[in-house]
Order: C-alpha cells, then structure tokens, then sequence
C-alpha cells in the first residue's frame, strides 16, 4: 500500500479577457471547477497506475466533493479528515492567449493532525510506501513515523522550501524534484543531486526527460514528444506513477520509463486529476 500524505486543491479556472491589474474588477467569461493539489494529483496517478493508494490528508465542510471524487477513482479516503477550516484551493485566472495568474490558499491542508496520521499509519505494513510533497502541514514528523515502522520514504519537494526539505532529507529512500528544485536545493545545501545521502534521486527535466540518480551511478531518460498544450500536473503525474511502479515491484528504469509515458500523456491534456491517464492509456500510447 502507498500512504500519501498529501494537499487536496479545488482548481477553480476562471477564463478572462485579460489578467486583472490592481484595482481592477474583472467578469469571467466562463468557470470551471476540477479536483487538484499535488497531494490529490499523486494519489490520482498511483491509483490509475494501479496502486492501492491511501490518502492521508484533511478538506472543509465545503471540500466533501473531493473526497468523493477521490473514491471514484480509486483512492482510500478513510484518513482524509474534516476540520474547521476552508478547503485547499487555487483562483487560477486564464487569458485569451492562456497566460495565467494562480492564487493558492493552503486552509485545510494546513491542518492535518499527526493523531490522524498515527491512526492512517497504524494500519502500514513494513515495506509499504509513504509519500508526501509541501503543500501540507507534518510532512517531516510523518516521514519520521513511517520510517520508524519501517516503511520506505518518499518525498517529492514541491513546491520548494528549504527549512521542509532539510528537515526530511535524513528520513528518504527517494527524492523527487524537477531542474529549479534541484537547483534550489543544491544553493541551500550546497549539495549536487549525485551527493545527496538519499538512495535514489530523480532529477525530472520538462521536456528534455530526467536523470536518476541510483546505486550505480547517473542514467538519463530521454521524455517522449508530444505537444503540449497544459503542463500542469505533469510532475505530479510522473512522481504518481514512478511510486507505484516501485510499489509493484518495478525495477527503477522501468518504473520510470511507465511514469514518462503517463507524463507525456498529461502533458497533452487540459486538467489535473481528472485528466490523469490510467494504465491502458499509458501502454497501448504511441509516441
Ligand atoms: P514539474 O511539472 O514538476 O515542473 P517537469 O516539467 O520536469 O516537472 O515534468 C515532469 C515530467 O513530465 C518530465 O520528466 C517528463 O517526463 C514529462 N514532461 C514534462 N513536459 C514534457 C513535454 N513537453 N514533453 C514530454 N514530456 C514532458
């Protein structure tokens, strides 16, 4: 089982004219509400990668719908808790020419308490998969948990912050992040990607594909052409999969190969979690 404690985001797309200056009050010419988050993104990915995927995480009165949607496609939403606080979202403002403008507020996903976290993590078996990024709160205590019962620690550092990844890097079996983050990462720790004390790193790299970084060295990936037309979730979409491709058993290259032909699908979609390509998707693909 993969236990990932994560964000759960409602996406609300707003189209306009133009993006909105200071004191501007601007109407939208259409609206449109899907689920998101990097938390929901990955639970997503690994559920339609074929991975049984536990969601640790919290929403508001007003965020059921997610939860619900989150069943839908698979995913264990027993420990995703209710508190009192809005839900996790993000106000993404679209122009005619697709140039967009995001506001993210964390509410509920800022929230989460370790005692449901201890509850979601009493019912891990060793070995099983513990996965977390930084749009939530407890991330570093919850890594510790899961690791301290034996379970392999995953962690994606998205989005960046430094004082969240410091705290988590002793705890990891893998470190996701993409070419800035590895960059951010490298100025605050003054550690490259190929000396960080984690098992296995991957770089990921856009379109040029990603580097991982394992036992035996360097190994590049080069990413599958597609146009693109949304990019949003792809990262998400990759590290969804690469995690339940490692909790199947993969070995890493073909873990990764599996995670890059979802991206690329991802790539070519408009959307987040709803858009996020399952497993035949992904192998009958032609690149
Ligand atoms: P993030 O979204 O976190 O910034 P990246 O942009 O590095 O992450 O993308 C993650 C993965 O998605 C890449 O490693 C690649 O496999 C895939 N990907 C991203 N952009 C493209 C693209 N334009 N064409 C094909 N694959 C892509």
């Amino acid at each position: 089982t993969i236990w990932n404690l994560g964000s759960i985001n409602a996406d609300l797309v707003y189209d306009v004219p133009h993006l909105p200056g200071p004191g501007e009050t601007l109407a939208a010419s259409g609206m449109s509400r899907g689920l998101g988050g990097k938390g929901a993104n990955m639970s997503v990915a690994a559920a339609r990668a074929g991975g049984r995927v536990a969601h640790v995480g919290a929403v508001g009165a007003d965020g059921q719908w997610m939860v619900q949607r989150l069943l839908e496609y698979g995913v264990d939403t027993r420990f995703i808790g209710e508190v009192d606080a809005v839900s996790g979202h993000a106000i993404i403002a679209v122009d005619t020419s697709g140039e967009n403008l995001i506001i993210i507020h964390g509410g509920a996903n800022r929230a989460i308490s370790m005692d449901l976290v201890g509850r979601a993590l009493a019912q891990a078996e060793a070995g099983d998969l513990f996965v977390t990024q930084n749009e939530t709160n407890a991330q570093a205590e919850a890594a510790r948990m899961a690791r301290d019962l034996g379970l392999r620690v995953a962690y994606a550092a998205a989005p960046f912050d430094r004082d969240e990844v410091q705290a988590v890097l002793p705890l990891l079996d893998l470190l996701v992040l993409n070419e800035v983050e590895a960059q951010q990462l490298e100025a605050a720790t003054g550690l490259a990607p190929d000396a960080l004390p984690v098992a296995d790193v991957i770089v990921t790299l856009g379109a040029r594909g990603c580097r991982w970084y394992g036992a035996e060295g360097a190994r590049d990936f080069p990413a599958f052409k597609v146009t693109p037309v949304d990019t949003t979730g792809a990262g998400d979409t990759f590290t969804g999969y690469v995690i339940a491709g490692i909790d199947r058993g993969l070995p890493m290259p073909q873990a990764i190969a599996q995670a890059m032909r979802a991206a690329a699908i991802m790539v070519t979609r408009h959307g987040t979690a709803d858009v996020i390509p399952d497993l035949k998707d992904v192998q009958e693909a032609q690149f």
